[in-house]
Order: structure tokens, then C-alpha cells, then sequence
């Protein structure tokens, strides 16, 4: 297995174990059920998204970077098409009409 993301809390953690699973990406949220069971371990106990499968690596941070993008411009407004020109609301990281990635997108 290979760590692929430590999230800032659970609910992340499960929203993209859940994204990633959507895109038939296999994996498992571990370490934020560690905490309180040992008296000495830190507060700050992040869980962290585990890939089943080492092959999934690459297509999995592309969908980690198209989530956490989703997830900041959820509220943003509509953005238009360098490649065709149209018009596309601000949850989409994707052109409707031609599938072009969103041209502030870092992938
Ligand atoms: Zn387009």
C-alpha cells in the first residue's frame, strides 16, 4: 500500500476515499481511530488515505488534485472555456460541452 493524502479530518478523509472509490480507485482511510487509544499519543492525530493498489498512484492524485479543487471552488462562479469558449458553472472542473480541463486547474 501507499499513502496517498493525510486529510485535516475525518469527514475529508471520507469524502475522498468515497471520490476516489467513484473513479474505481481502491482505498482505505487509516490513523483516525488511533486516537485516545494510547494515553501518549499526540492530540493532532490526521487520518490518512491509504491506495490498495500501488498501480492506482497516478490516476489517484490526479483525482486528489480534481477534488480538492471541486471542494475549493464549490461556490466560485461560472468560468468560460479557453478551448471552445463556453461557458461552464464554477463546481465543474471540466468543460460541458468539450471536456477541456478548467484552465486554472493544476494537474
Ligand atoms: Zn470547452
Amino acid at each position: 500500500m501507499q499513502q496517498l493524502y493525510q486529510a485535516k479530518d475525518r469527514v475529508e478523509a471520507q469524502l475522498l476515499r468515497d471520490y476516489l472509490a467513484d473513479s474505481g480507485v481502491e482505498a482505505v482511510v487509516l490513523g483516525d481511530y488511533l486516537s485516545g487509544a494510547a494515553g501518549e499519543l499526540p492530540a493532532m492525530q490526521f487520518p490518512v488515505i491509504w491506495l490498495v493498489h500501488d498501480g492506482d498512484r497516478y490516476r489517484a492524485e490526479r483525482l486528489l488534485k480534481q477534488f480538492q479543487h471541486l471542494n475549493r471552488e464549490a461556490s466560485e462562479a461560472d468560468w468560460r472555456c479557453a478551448v471552445c469558449g463556453e461557458l461552464s458553472e464554477g463546481q465543474f472542473a471540466i468543460c460541458w460541452q468539450c471536456g477541456a480541463e478548467r484552465p486554472d486547474i493544476e494537474l
